[in-house]
């Protein structure tokens, strides 16, 4: 018996900026963050005890190294649970790809479970749970645009950008989130987002403004090393990409255009150099939640 099913949309970095390594070993962050129109499924099925957990993908671990398991776990252990519930995934966000796929399939078991077992949880309270989990979790219980700062649990919601197209296109490796950040010399940032303007153009919603303030300071780390973000970012552009720029730890390279055929066009040009190449829906904060 399906008992629930979730929506655990990707996100994107519109920037992303390192302020400084933490006494605690983590980084505090300032970005701003948006949903977009892919995202995986997650369907919950109460079991009489414990935690099981499918999915479509080969790429993710199916025991309690997943996310969306640990979620679960954490909800059963913190409200003392003893009912149990199967997870299954429905994958379709790329992973290890810097769209914080993993954070958001654990905030819709978070959400989910609230629902299923009546737990009465404010927003707040499952993005708190969230932090336990992930940086990106908190974000991705509340979704729509934010900036997120401390570790990423520090939200301040925006208005989301206005309606556009987002072409995602993944190389065919993963990047690990630890090793970019491992890697990140903060002495040697040399260009870093502008968040005022970015916040502005927001605001306005003056969609060449977001284009134009798009940064990620990761970009330094993750391009060397994979110079192929670079050649996607370049093809990108050449096809007609408005706003083009690395997601998180990448290696994910989004392009934002205004109209359809733009969006057709620059699909089409990334055809034989990227497999894994998306044309989705900028998704703002209506459909975000549900
Ligand atoms: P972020 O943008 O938050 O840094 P990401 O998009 O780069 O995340 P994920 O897709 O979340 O990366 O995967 C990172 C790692 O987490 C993978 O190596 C994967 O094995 C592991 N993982 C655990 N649970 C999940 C999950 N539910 N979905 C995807 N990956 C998961």
């Amino acid at each position: 018996m399906l008992d629930i099913s979730v929506k655990a949309p990707a996100k994107i970095n519109l920037t992303l900026d390192v302020l400084h390594r933490r006494e605690d070993g983590y980084h505090d962050l300032e970005m701003v963050m948006t949903t977009v129109d892919l995202a995986d499924r997650i369907d919950l099925t109460e079991t009489s005890s414990g935690i099981s957990l499918e999915s479509t993908s080969g790429f993710v671990p199916h025991d309690d190294r997943n996310l969306a398991y640990r979620a679960a776990a954490l909800i059963k252990k913190r409200f003392g649970i003893q009912k149990g519930v199967h997870i299954h995934i429905h994958k379709h966000i790329p992973v290890a790809a810097g769209l914080a796929g993993g954070s958001s399939d654990a905030a819709a078991v978070l959400k989910g479970l609230n629902r299923m077992w009546d737990l009465g949880l404010s927003v707040e309270e499952l993005a708190a749970l969230g932090l336990e989990l992930g940086s990106d979790v908190p974000f991705c219980v509340t979704g729509g645009t934010a900036i997120a700062r401390g570790r990423g649990e520090i939200l301040t919601p925006l208005p989301s950008p206005p309606p556009c197209w987002v072409i995602l296109a993944k190389p065919p490796h993963g990047v690990s989130t630890a090793e970019v950040f491992g890697a990140l010399r903060l002495e040697d940032i040399r260009k870093r987002p502008d968040l005022d303007a970015m916040v502005e153009a927001l605001r306005n919603q003056d969609f060449d403004g977001i284009c134009r303030n798009l940064s990620n300071v990761l970009e330094e780390v993750t391009i060397p090393a994979y110079p192929q973000v670079r050649r996607l970012k370049e093809r990108m552009i050449r096809f007609g990409g408005e706003g083009v720029l690395m997601s998180g730890s990448g290696p994910t390279v989004f392009g934002l255009v205004r109209r359809e055929n733009t969006a057709k066009r620059v699909v089409n040009g990334l055809r034989g150099f990227c497999r894994q190449v998306y044309a989705v829906r900028m998704m703002g904060g209506l459909e975000a939640n549900t």
